[in-house]
């Protein structure tokens, strides 16, 4: 935004969306202003700003619904806050607001109703289900907005006893109000009762990662975010929606269909696909995603299919083969594709660009430079026959975090906006962002001579405890973590995989952890437990191990 103050004009970015940040933000900067803090310094300050914390969590609730759980306070700045969250999770289309009386407002109890009607009105709730004496009385402030829904209660107690004809179904439910209400009871109701394998996601933590990586990008370079394979095993759109809102420039995904997911969940955003493939063009189309034209073969048949239908200008992308050696047009093919672009009205490039093969290896930093000085010369050739910019871009997360030099216009983020980069300085300055967690189903107290699971492969050394966790391969967890090379944690401590990793099970070990009982909860990854230990273990990288996590792992998000 553009601030005009003592006939100065002023820049700033303001890296929220949400109104209620935005105000937070808008507050900073005057504060900034009034002191006298120089411009330069005021925009780069303004960057770091991190949203206000909020308790928010979203989890799946029964017959198909989401759950988000706000039942700590009851004010009305925090009331338009968990709406904001509300409106950005765009999975259902169906919304209802469980709110309690607002206490201690000091406002006319009228006036502040009406302003909430106001609210809910602007967030497209559906329908209100108002708890207490005070929000009861008021009901007829609502009465204006004829599409909302409302029911009443004087209680939770009330509440309780209508639920099952109040018919929760596919929609998604904010649960908001003061302490003294006890509404977590109304949350255990909605909530789906969860013995299962959970595999949570902190999207603050997300946010956090982004805004590191923000930090050391200059204030040109945009962001395309990479939510290939569900946000790295992390879901999907709700990933997307809030790169969305954290104003991510640009998505890429591997295939078409991902993009055709994200598009049907509400996302606007540019969207690159990678992997084009001439099977998915008239998705592409359709659902205005842009292609990445990465051989001949592919630019001639996407060229071909756009003159048939008549479109022309349409968005696309270069990929160059600088040395990965998997997509992309080589040196050798510039005269060629000069010719092919030449001219061309039917494609409009947006981008042009190379991916590194080892920005993460120091070992291979020259070979990094040799990559991106072909790099340029590539786009350079190609800016000389379009006549016309595009964005240039080739630095994944970790050419971002090592290699200050290579950031161009635009940089692809990956594996380190779910918090995994070992080239981030100081190393901590990431957050974990999922935590793959199951439950105890069964504990046995078994002699020294017993052996565990199929092949008898799991030898005891000494009379043990073993408890039987609900999770297995199938879940994801590789039969490599067998036989005491994986370890889970369990009342805060370490405990072995005992024998091998079974379908749906695995057993581990708990002798020496006192005092755990059936339906404890079990850690397999998260903050306690890194991804890159587990892909240690199951000798792979901690990509894999998020990505393999099976789809049938409820995935449960959560702001703090
Ligand atoms: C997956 C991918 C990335 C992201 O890599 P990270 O190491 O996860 O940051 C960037 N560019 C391309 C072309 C990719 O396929």
């Amino acid at each position: 935004i553009t601030v005009n103050w003592r006939g100065q004009t002023i820049d700033i970015t303001i890296p929220f969306t949400d109104a209620a940040s935005t105000e937070n933000a808008i507050h900073c900067f005057c504060v900034m202003l009034y002191l006298g803090i120089n411009q330069d310094q005021i925009r780069a300050r303004m960057k770091l700003l991190n949203p206000v914390a909020m308790r928010l969590e979203m989890k799946s609730g029964i017959n198909n619904s989401s759950v988000i759980n706000d039942s700590y306070s009851s004010d009305l700045s925090s009331l338009r806050i968990a709406l904001d969250f509300m409106s950005q999770q765009k999975q259902h289309a169906r919304r209802t607001v469980i709110l309690s009386d607002i206490l201690q407002s000091g406002r006319d109890d009228h006036d502040l109703y009406r302003e909430v009607a106001g609210l809910l009105q602007q967030h497209k709730v559906n329908r209100l289900i108002g708890i207490g004496a005070s929000i009861s009385k008021s009901q007829h402030v609502f009465s204006e907005n004829k599409s909302l829904e409302v029911v009443f209660f004087d209680e939770v107690a009330s509440f309780k006893k209508a639920f099952p004809a109040l018919q929760f179904r596919d929609e998604t439910v904010l649960i908001k109000g003061a302490r003294i209400f006890a509404l977590e009871g109304i949350d255990q109701l909605l909530q789906q009762k969860v013995h299962q394998t959970v595999l949570e996601i902190n999207l603050t933590a997300i946010v956090h990662n982004l805004n590191e990586y923000r930090k050391i990008l200059s204030p040109a370079t945009k962001v395309m975010a990479m939510v290939k394979a569900f946000s790295y095993g992390s879901g999907s759109f709700e990933i997307s929606n809030l790169l969305q809102f954290y104003k991510t420039d640009y998505l890429a995904v591997a295939y078409a269909d991902e993009g055709v997911a994200l598009r049907k969940a509400g996302i606007g955003l540019p969207i690159m696909v990678m992997n084009t493939d001439n099977a998915g063009f008239d998705v592409l189309v359709e659902y205005h995603l842009e292609p990445n034209l990465y051989s001949f073969e592919i630019f001639n048949q996407f060229s071909d299919y756009l003159r048939a239908r008549n479109l022309d200008n349409f968005p696309v992308h270069l990929e160059m083969e600088t040395g990965m050696n998997r997509l992309g047009f080589g040196e050798t093919d510039l005269e060629s594709l000069a010719k092919a672009l030449n001219g061309n009205s039917l494609l409009r490039i947006r981008s042009v660009f190379s991916h590194l093969a080892a920005s993460e290896d120091p070992a291979f930093d020259a070979f990094t430079s040799e990559q991106f000085s072909r790099f340029n010369r590539m786009a350079a050739a190609i800016r000389e026959v379009v006549g016309y910019p595009f964005l240039k871009h080739i630095s994944n997360t970790a050419g971002v975090s090592r290699h200050a030099g290579i950031q161009l216009d635009m940089v692809r983020l990956g594996i380190g906006l779910y918090g995994i980069d070992n080239g981030m300085k100081p190393v901590g300055h990431l957050r974990e962002v999922s935590t793959l967690k199951s439950t105890v189903a069964q504990i046995k107290h078994l002699a020294k001579s017993d052996t565990v699971g199929y092949g008898r492969r799991g030898r005891l050394t000494r009379d043990s405890v073993i408890a039987t966790v609900r999770l297995g391969y199938a879940d994801g967890y590789s039969r490599k973590m067998g036989n005491g090379r994986g370890q889970m944690i369990v009342g805060g401590k370490r405990a072995p995989v005992v024998g091998s990793i079974c379908m749906d099970m695995t057993m581990i070990d708990i002798t020496d952890i006192p005092g755990v009982s059936v339906g404890d909860e079990v850690i397999v990854f998260g903050a306690a437990l890194p991804v890159q230990e587990l892909a240690v273990w199951a000798e792979t990288i901690p990509y894999e191990i998020l990505t393999g996590i099976s789809q049938r792992v409820k995935r449960v998000y959560f702001e703090e």
